[in-house]
């Protein structure tokens, strides 16, 4: 890469107009599920900088998806910008800028990664340096579990309101994660017939709710020892993990219910359907040891994904990260789940987080330096021009 360019987008990159932005969204709240304020406040600023606007409902009609795009005006791919505006369900916290850093809900978690995202896009349309292609910028609701169900994403897909791959300015700054786990939030409820009754008043044979818990999670927690002999090189191994039994009212009355909780995660290549079969296989033989039935709730928040490490999109982004950095990142694994999963495992479009490096995200003291949404504003802009070309 070209240092003039280098330079022309480190000039143009606009501090304090991106620091207005990041704190315009913060100061809207926007817990998942309403995230409909936030996304009107984002379609005002986007419409403010003369960028044509579009609202989809995308599945969710409360907080239609706030959508744009900066078309270079030549035949070649689209890069997607998407972000989520919705917070999880905590108090909020007003934002301030205070020692150049932003504070205050979603600034790390990821409004300020919005915000960086969109400047990039300011950047790339007043330096008109798209060489081909178009950049699609996507905002939306329904993303933080357990409120969120990805729907949103989902609808977006179906859609086709997407890019030939995306990038997700998530608060992870290193390593670039080409792969990451899939993860499933489970629950189980053990149930047997009749009704709850005195200890010594039970009917001969009546099955134990209780015990069939205990066996349940004795199974899990061997199958995960199981699961530990098969490391991926990126993700290492899945896993099943129980964080939450609940059952009985007194010491001597036998219910009729245990509820089980927890995860199970999963490395790639494993299907998301495949592994929830063989979730429910584990189940009905517990249920029938048992001579218990066993509802489960089985909510995929995102599927296991790898992508080509040796792609467009790496590519791409990597000699964006040298030119600023110096050096490319180093390749390794999503240590959480995001959006990124859906596009990658769905859809199969490539999809890469990388944002800045904020603290705090899921508690009240979220944080994230403005030198990093600087930094972040130059990585989006660039790995653009080196996406966007003619193929
Ligand atoms: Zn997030």
């Amino acid at each position: 890469m070209n240092d003039a360019l280098l330079d022309q987008v480190a000039r143009t990159v606009d501090r304090q107009r991106l620091i207005d932005t990041a704190v315009a969204l913060v100061e809207v709240p926007s817990p998942t599920r309403s995230a409909g304020p936030a996304a009107d406040r984002l379609a005002e600023i986007l419409s403010a900088d003369g960028f044509s606007v579009q609202r989809h409902d995308a599945d969710w009609p409360q907080a239609p998806i706030v959508m744009t795009a900066l078309d270079s005006g030549r035949p070649g791919p689209t890069l997607q910008f998407d972000g989520h505006l919705d917070t999880v369900h905590l108090p909020y916290v007003p934002p301030r800028v205070e020692n150049d850093t932003l504070y205050g809900s979603s600034s790390a978690d990821m409004k300020g990664g919005i915000a960086a995202a969109l400047e990039a896009l300011r950047v790339l349309r007043t330096l008109d340096a798209l060489p081909a292609g178009r950049v699609l910028f996507t905002a939306h609701d329904h993303h933080e579990g357990p409120w969120g169900d990805g729907r949103q994403v989902r609808a977006m897909i179906r859609e086709g309101l997407v890019g030939d791959a995306v990038m997700l300015p998530e608060y992870l700054a290193s390593p670039l994660p080409v792969a990451g786990r899939g993860l499933a939030i489970f629950r189980a409820t053990i149930h047997r017939d009749g009704e709850p009754v005195h200890e010594v008043l039970r009917p001969p044979g009546t099955p134990d709710v209780v015990a069939a818990g205990a066996q349940l999670v004795n199974r899990l927690h061997s199958w995960n020892e199981e699961l530990k002999e098969n490391s991926h090189p990126l993700v290492g191994h899945g896993s099943t993990f129980v964080g939450n039994m609940q059952a009985g009212e007194i010491y001597n009355q036998s219910p009729t219910e245990c509820l089980v909780q927890g995860t199970r995660r999963w490395a790639p290549p494993s299907g998301s359907a495949a592994v929830q079969d063989e979730f429910s296989q584990h189940l009905a033989e517990v249920a029938a040891e048992t001579d218990t039935t066993i509802d489960v709730e089985f909510a995929v928040q995102g599927g296991a994904y790898q992508i080509d490490s040796d792609g467009r999109l790496v590519h791409a982004f990597q000699q964006a990260h040298t030119a600023i950095a110096g050096a490319p990142l180093p390749l390794g694994a999503k240590p959480f789940v995001d959006d990124g999963n859906i596009y990658a495992s769905e859809a199969g479009i490539p999809a890469l987080t990388h944002g800045p490096a904020a603290t705090g995200a899921h508690t009240l003291n979220e944080a994230t330096p403005v030198e990093e949404l600087v930094r972040v504003a130059k990585v989006y802009a660039l790995t653009a021009i080196k996406f966007c070309v003619e193929a």
